[in-house]
């Protein structure tokens, strides 16, 4: 049965998985889940950093 709850972003009020918006808030709900898509921003954030470290190193001048 398709009693799914998904918590609001804003005001975590429990709203059904098939509304479009909170009922509490009014704001609109996300259809993926928000943790996953924070870390794949860290895990990408992650490499840029190492390959301009590793850019860096090549580049500098000893
Ligand atoms: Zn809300």
């Amino acid at each position: 049965m398709s009693t799914e709850k998904t918590p609001c972003l804003y005001c975590q009020t429990p709203n059904d998985s098939h509304n479009e918006k909170c009922s509490h808030c009014g704001m609109p709900l996300a259809k993926y889940h928000p943790k996953k898509a924070k870390i794949s921003f860290f895990v990408k954030a992650f490499w840029a950093i190492v390959i301009f470290c590793i850019v860096m190193i090549i580049y500098l001048p000893r």
